[in-house]
């Protein structure tokens, strides 16, 4: 027997959960020829994987890599996680399906996570956006058909209702979307022109969705609750499972700081809506504290109309006030606390790392009017994170309950990672070696559970066939990692460090990462 590449040595957790088992592992091309004892073989390449752990390739099913996979193919941050494949377009923050008017247009709104791919893009459809990844990436890319681009093409960046003639536009963008391989569809109800929607517009979407047989990934609504009959929250999302058919997927669902260590809690309407018989997986990232762009921070009214007449409306001294008070006052979030984690062009980088509140007082400015000014002067390309908390025995719960949470097998790893800015949230670098391996010994997890939940359990979910388990005739995403020593290095003050304990990384039979460094392959394909 004669292969491309041979792993030998190594003890292959196949990602069905099943106990590891000793054995060889023979590529040809892209795929997994056998899987056995294979001493006698020869190959092109051996890599010896004695004492070391093959397993499938991660799967990230929640990155903000849409714009940073677009400018560096290479994804150093991701593919060094073992991070073979990633799905995009999460929140439905994406680029595509736009039309060369609206692409920059939303390009420009959304620089805050998605960072400034290049301006002359085709993004007008799912596949012309798949041209753009396909081969020119060390991971696979899947996407999810995002609710931002649909609802800008259907309407624009208008708060008006989906209903009648729109509705249909819509429809018949999202069809085409899951036609030509989008592997869900992905709202997220604090951002905008989602924010604009009802929960009927949402049901009315998710009919479609159903038929093809694919996910709502939802991240649950906090703006505009009155335009949701249940409030929106966990409630609307299994409404509109209920109502539509379609199999639910929560994003980021997990405890906080302040819910610490009330995992029962979150998961009692969960678990009531699954007796029911409504389809539910959820995913979590194991830290505290999350990461976004300020546009999070404002009001509905604020957002009308797109990017430039935001910024317009922010620089406008009259409105200032009300615009800081209203801030103070919704529930969306109120902005002290948080750090700087990108400061783009035009902006003042001695501010990034630092916290807000010490921001504002730096000019014995207000808080509000800092972030406002921030935004102006970077033309929105800016982005912050959370702090954790000060009580070490707090952030230790929460990565308890991340544990207690991945222990049903209705759960997975998103990243929720945004690879952007001086100084990102360190989700970004650490996020899989730290479950797979920091998280995983602290609380004696099984390794062979831990790895069915970041491969078989989203492979599934999204419809990736032939990424989900290691056998002979699936596709070589692959991950050879030292269950010893596996773990993140990145960090709150010191984010953009890669992990050890991952030597090789294989994707679609070719090495991206060898003995811990990168090779320039870019063998990521446009999947499913
Ligand atoms: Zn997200």
């Amino acid at each position: 027997m004669h292969f491309d590449l041979v792993i030998t040595g190594g003890t292959v957790v196949d990602g069905t959960g099943k106990p590891g088992v000793r054995a060889d592992v023979g590529i040809n091309g892209k795929t997994i020829d056998s899987i056995g004892e294979l001493s006698d073989a020869t190959a092109e390449r051996v890599i010896d994987a004695t004492g070391l752990i093959v397993s499938p390739g991660f799967i990230d099913v929640h990155a903000h890599s849409d714009g940073a996979l677009l400018v560096d193919g290479q994804h150093a941050n991701g593919i060094r996680q073992g991070i073979t494949t990633e799905i995009i377009a999460p929140d439905g923050l994406t680029l595509a399906p736009l039309s060369a008017e609206n692409y920059p247009m939303y390009r420009h709104y959304l620089s805050g996570i998605l960072g400034l791919p290049s301006e002359n893009l085709d993004m007008s459809s799912i596949e012309a956006s798949r041209a753009n990844y396909h081969q020119k990436t060390s991971c696979n890319v899947a996407t999810f058909a995002g609710h931002g681009p649909i609802r800008l093409e259907a309407v624009g960046f208008e708060d008006v209702p989906l209903t009648g003639a729109a509705l249909d536009r819509a429809r018949g963008v999202l069809r085409e979307a899951l036609e030509q391989g989008a592997c869900g569809f992905a709202t997220g109800l604090s951002y905008y022109p989602q924010s604009f929607s009802t929960t009927d517009e949402l049901i009315e979407l998710c009919k479609v969705v159903a038929e093809f047989d694919r996910p709502l990934s939802i991240h649950l609504r906090n703006h505009n609750v009155d335009r949701s009959p249940q409030g929106g929250g966990v409630a609307e999302a299994i409404e509109v499972g209920r109502q539509s058919g379609v199999k639910v997927h929560f994003e980021h669902y997990r405890t906080q700081p302040g819910s610490a260590g009330d995992v029962a809690t979150i998961l009692e309407p969960i678990d009531r809506a699954k007796a029911e018989g409504i389809d539910i997986t959820l995913e979590t990232y194991p830290y505290p504290v999350g990461s976004s762009f300020p546009q999070a921070f404002f009001p509905s009214w604020m957002h009308e109309g797109g990017p430039e007449k935001f910024i317009e409306r922010l620089a406008d001294r009259s409105i200032r006030g009300q615009v800081i008070e209203e801030m103070k006052a919704v529930m969306y979030g109120r902005p002290a606390g948080n750090v700087w984690t990108w400061i783009g062009p035009g902006g003042d980088e001695s501010m990034v790392g630092m916290l807000f509140d010490d921001a504002a007082g730096l000019d014995g400015d207000d808080l509000g009017e800092m972030v406002c000014d921030m935004m102006v002067a970077t033309s929105l390309a800016c982005g912050f994170r959370g702090a954790p908390p000060h009580s070490t025995r707090v952030w230790r719960q929460v990565e308890e309950d991340v544990m207690e949470l991945l222990a049903r097998p209705d759960y997975m790893v998103g990243s929720d990672a945004i690879p952007v800015g001086q100084l990102p949230h360190p989700r970004a670098y650490g996020c899989f070696p730290r479950v797979v391996g920091r998280l995983r010994r602290r609380y004696g997890y099984p390794l062979e559970q831990v790895v069915q939940r970041v491969t078989q359990n989203p492979a599934q979910r999204f419809g990736l066939q032939g990424r989900d388990v290691l056998e002979a005739g699936n596709f070589a995403d692959i991950v050879v990692f030292d269950a010893e020593h596996i773990t993140d290095r990145s960090s709150f003050e010191d984010p953009a460090v890669f992990p050890e304990g991952i030597p090789h990384v294989i994707v679609n039979g070719r090495v991206a990462v060898d003995n811990e460094r990168l090779t320039g392959v870019l063998a990521g394909e446009a999947v499913p």
